[in-house]
């Protein structure tokens, strides 16, 4: 509850979480959980994406709302990609492919809203956009 602030360039007294472990399937992401109120069945958090960086080509049914709020990069939806920049709304639907990229030379930072209770993303060919493997599954949070 309560105010959260972005100064400078963080989110002031939140932690910064890596976005999992790094991997060739995605690169330089942080993410701060920001709010999942208490009965509230979204939550919101914010993902970093550094310069080079770029999120797992991925899909599931759980939806995405996401705004993006410093920076610019690009977002592949199925096999369209677009450039974002600060205060763009990206609507990512149920199985949709996706991936942030950042080919920039500054962060790109976004707020996502997700469902609380979600599924679990499948990792994507970059080339077919088919499921990868099983062994080249892992866990992973966006
Ligand atoms: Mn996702």
């Amino acid at each position: 509850m309560g105010v959260k602030r972005f100064r400078d360039g963080e989110w002031q007294g939140l932690e910064v979480l890596t976005y999992k472990e790094k991997s060739e399937r995605w690169a330089g992401v942080t993410r701060v959980d920001l709010a999942q109120p208490d009965g509230a069945a979204f939550a919101v958090r914010y993902f970093e994406v550094a310069p080079g960086g770029f999120t797992s080509l991925e899909k599931h049914e759980h939806v995405h709302l996401v705004v993006v709020i410093r920076g610019v990069g690009e977002v592949q939806i199925g096999e369209e990609t677009t450039t974002i920049t600060a205060f763009d709304l990206v609507e990512i639907g149920a199985n949709q492919p996706h991936q942030f990229r950042n080919p920039g030379s500054e962060s790109l930072g976004f707020l996502c809203v997700v469902d609380a209770q979600r599924d679990r993303p499948i990792l994507l060919d970059s080339d077919t956009l088919e499921p990868l493997d099983r062994l080249n599954q892992s866990s992973c949070e966006i």
